[in-house]
């Protein structure tokens, strides 16, 4: 957890970085190429990146190509923070052994979103500032289902001496029963190799009609579990903040404290992701939390007006 000290010093620069026009953080989906198949995939979905052009339909980089390219959008955009998300990112664990030693000499908090369906180097493990946040959405019997070949058997042989961070996004199947949600969480809290448990309810596209989908008492049973568990599951980092977020979730990517501040980039490491990293056009943001454990919404009006102005002044691709 980051200090007082270091949260400060943190929404400092990330005003900063907003009272010049630029976006402090910067989400890059570093490869089209992903072995599986999950239902509800956002990523993959046909309007994504705005209905021209698919995920998968994109050209994307390997090898020293994709390192220089990756480099020169972290020196153009110049982010505190980076979330790395594919695909699947550790298809391209190669040229991350280049990319992540070089964004922790530079003090850039990195957080990398893995379904860890191969072994997380273990170089990797002590790298400064790194989260590894891997996708485990529910108990084995669901996710397995949906996650197939990243099995819970292979993730827990994968993240064997890493510090990983949990993150299950809460799905209609995973709440038909009760005690569900108890049980997930008293198994990672157990889980030596876990360090932090995150969880976000799903979040739908406009109109989408899927069993992910949960109704809003779903959500508020949800809701009123995690309140509940919280003292029984201590990792699981949960404030009362983020759970009125999901209670009243922002009604556009517009309100949403996490869009505002991210620019999120596609595979070709040109196209931009718009509203949000979901793309297309979600229902609802449930996800707000920021870099290092940054609150900025009570900056964030003021400073970013001032930021969009500055940018068109300046012309300033990084901040739209
Ligand atoms: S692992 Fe992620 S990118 Fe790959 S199919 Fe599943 S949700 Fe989509």
């Amino acid at each position: 957890m980051p200090s007082k000290a270091q949260i400060a010093r943190g929404v400092v620069q990330a005003w900063g970085r907003i009272l010049t026009g630029r976006r402090p953080n910067l989400s890059i989906e570093i490869t089209r190429e992903c072995p599986l198949r999950c239902p509800g995939c956002y990523a993959f979905g046909d309007n994504h990146l705005g209905g021209s052009v698919t995920l998968r339909g994109l050209a994307d980089y390997k090898g020293d190509e994709l390192v220089r390219r990756f480099m020169q959008l972290i020196d153009e955009r110049k982010p505190l923070h980076v979330s790395i998300v594919g695909g699947e990112p550790l298809v391209r664990y190669r040229e991350l052994g280049t990319i992540l030693p070089v964004l922790a000499a530079r003090d850039i908090h990195v957080q990398l979103v893995t379904s860890a369906v191969r072994p997380i180097p273990v170089e990797w493990r002590d790298l400064h500032r790194l989260q590894v946040v891997v996708s485990i959405d529910g108990l084995p019997a669901e996710h397995d289902t949906r996650r197939a070949p990243a099995t819970y058997d292979r993730i827990l042989k994968h993240i064997a001496g890493h510090r990983i961070t949990v993150h299950c996004t809460v799905t209609r199947q995973q709440i038909r029963r009760d005690g569900y949600l108890e049980e997930f969480l008293r198994f990672w809290q157990a889980n030596p190799d876990t360090r932090m448990i995150w969880v976000s309810l799903y979040t739908p596209q406009r109109g989408e009609v899927s069993d992910e989908r949960l109704a809003p008492a779903d959500r508020q049973r949800v809701i009123d579990e995690l309140r509940r568990l919280r003292p029984i599951a201590p990792k699981l980092e949960m404030f009362d903040g983020a759970l009125e977020a999901y209670a009243k979730p922002p009604a556009s990517p517009a309100e949403c404290a996490f869009a505002r501040t991210t620019d999120c980039v596609s595979a070709d490491l040109e196209r931009r992701i718009t509203p949000c990293q979901f793309g297309g056009n979600p229902e609802a943001i449930s996800r707000h939390r920021l870099p290092g454990g940054l609150r900025v919404r009570h900056i964030l009006d003021a400073s970013e007006m001032a930021g969009r102005v500055v940018a068109r002044v300046r012309g300033n691709g990084a901040a739209r």
